[in-house]
Order: structure tokens, then C-alpha cells, then sequence
């Protein structure tokens, strides 16, 4: 309880003398992308370059720092894409292959800065990244490699550059997930369920971003009634959606359906805060 005082303390005096922030999306997609490979729906053909949804990832930028949340296997055409020539840290949500398949590509970044790269992640997820990245973490390595080198985090605040970062725990089934606060600013993916001492962690946010997969229930991730029913009891100003499945419909057939407060997020969106 001390604990989420202490935050509660942190956000609702800490957000004036917040770095203002850009938020942009990187990917909205779910795992499998949208349009997804040999796909004959209407979202999966549409021209609607907002049906468009590269794997779940976000950039958060201040005036001196740049970090990404997760690196899925669209992470390379992302980084092209957004024009991000200088990346501070990669923070992890989950180890879930969308979320991690394209960390192999953050060497482009080692060999511009000469630096390794700064990944924060729980045990869990480094576990994970130890496993699929291997040859990254070897005693004798090849030139060209990856350089990392792994921040463990779980649920207390911390600081990259000028950008604090409070992680809030949030539950994919049986997975924990973090997701993570920015000054007024929160955002969840791949959730179904949240605890209540850790919803008071989100409360008093003016934006949320909160995963809502499709219109139908799922076993791991939000609908997206559940999203909105999130999103209304946290009284959230405005709320983003991603991680979509090309099962939501057309973006803006659902979008037009949507209550007030609440829009699907979509590729290359730009928020600041
Ligand atoms: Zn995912
Ligand atoms: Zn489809």
C-alpha cells in the first residue's frame, strides 16, 4: 500500500515538470500482422492504409532520449519507416515471439553509436532472449553481433536518459506482462486481466493505449468491450487500441462505433504528451 502511495505521489505531482513526450506507433497488429499471409478478407484487402498493422511496438521520445517498447519482427522496417537514427533502450514487454523476433536487427544501432544497447526487461523475458539470441551473449564473439546489455526490471520505477518509467503488472493468461507509465501516459499490451492494486497505478492517466484483439472474447487478450470497460472504469480521457486482429473489421467501419473517448490506434500515429 505504502508502495502505490508512493506512485500515486510520483504521477499527480511529477506530470507538469514531465519532458514532454512523442509517442508514435510503431505497429498495431496483432502476431500475425494485418493483412495476415494468404488472408482472402476484406480487412486483409482493403486499401485503407490504416488496415495496415505491422507487429505492436511504440517509441517514446523525449527532447534527449529515445526508446522502443519491444522489437517484434517488423522491428527493422519500423525503425526505417519512423527514421530512428539514434535509439537509447529497448524496453520488453513479454517474451512473446511478436514482441521479441526482431532484436537481432538493434546491431545497426551497436555499430552507429558504438555502444551496446540498453535492454530492460523482467527475468522472465531475459530468460528468453538468452535463449533465442544466444550467439549475442557468448564468451567470444563474432564482430557484428549484437551488443546488449540486460537491465533486470519487475515493478518499480525507473529512469532511462530523462524519461522515468513506472512498469505496471498486467496478466496475459498466465503470463506476467509489463506494462509500462509515462508521466500521464499508459501503456498495456497483450493483457486480459489486471489486478486492482495495479490498476492504481494507471489511474489519473489522460491517455491509455490497452490491447483489444477483436470484437469476440479470447483467452489471452482483451475484446474489445473489455477494453472499453477498462478504459470507463479508470475514467481514462482518451483511450488508443491496438494490437488488432484483422477479426476487429475495417478501422473505420469500427472506429465510427467506438463511444467517445475511444479510437483504434493505427500505424505511424503520432501522439504527444
Ligand atoms: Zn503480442
Ligand atoms: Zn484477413
Amino acid at each position: 500500500m505504502a508502495v502505490s502511495r508512493y506512485l500515486a505521489f510520483i504521477h499527480h505531482t511529477s506530470n507538469v515538470s514531465y519532458s514532454p513526450l512523442t509517442i508514435t506507433f510503431l505497429g498495431t497488429g496483432t502476431s500475425s500482422g494485418v493483412p495476415m499471409i494468404a488472408c482472402p478478407c476484406e480487412v486483409c484487402h482493403s486499401v485503407n492504409r490504416k488496415d495496415k498493422r505491422l507487429r505492436t511496438s511504440i517509441l517514446v521520445q523525449s527532447a534527449t532520449t529515445t526508446l522502443v517498447v519491444d522489437t517484434g519482427p517488423d522491428f527493422r522496417h519500423q525503425m526505417l519507416r519512423a527514421n530512428v537514427t539514434h535509439l537509447d533502450a529497448i524496453l520488453f514487454t513479454h517474451p512473446h515471439k511478436d514482441h521479441v523476433a526482431g532484436l537481432d536487427d538493434v546491431r545497426a544501432f551497436n555499430f552507429f553509436s558504438g555502444q551496446p544497447m540498453d535492454i530492460y526487461a523482467n527475468e522472465l523475458t531475459q530468460e528468453v532472449i538468452i535463449r533465442e539470441f544466444p550467439y549475442a551473449f557468448s564468451e567470444k564473439k563474432y564482430p557484428g553481433l549484437p551488443e546488449l546489455t540486460l537491465n533486470s526490471i519487475d515493478t518499480e520505477p525507473f529512469v532511462v536518459g530523462d524519461i522515468l518509467v513506472t512498469p505496471v503488472l498486467v496478466w496475459h493468461l498466465k503470463m506476467p506482462v509489463l506494462a509500462f507509465r509515462f508521466g500521464s501516459f499508459t501503456y498495456i499490451t497483450d493483457a486480459n486481466r489486471i489486478d486492482e492494486a495495479e490498476k492504481e497505478k494507471i489511474k489519473g492517466s489522460e491517455i491509455l493505449v490497452i490491447n483489444a484483439l477483436r470484437k469476440d472474447q479470447h483467452v489471452s487478450h482483451f475484446s474489445l468491450s473489455e477494453a472499453i470497460a477498462i478504459a470507463r472504469e479508470l475514467q481514462i480521457p482518451q483511450t488508443w487500441l491496438t494490437h488488432m486482429s484483422h477479426q476487429m473489421g475495417m478501422h473505420d467501419n469500427v472506429n465510427r462505433e467506438l463511444p467517445n473517448g475511444v479510437a483504434l490506434a493505427y500505424d505511424t500515429l503520432k501522439i504527444k504528451i
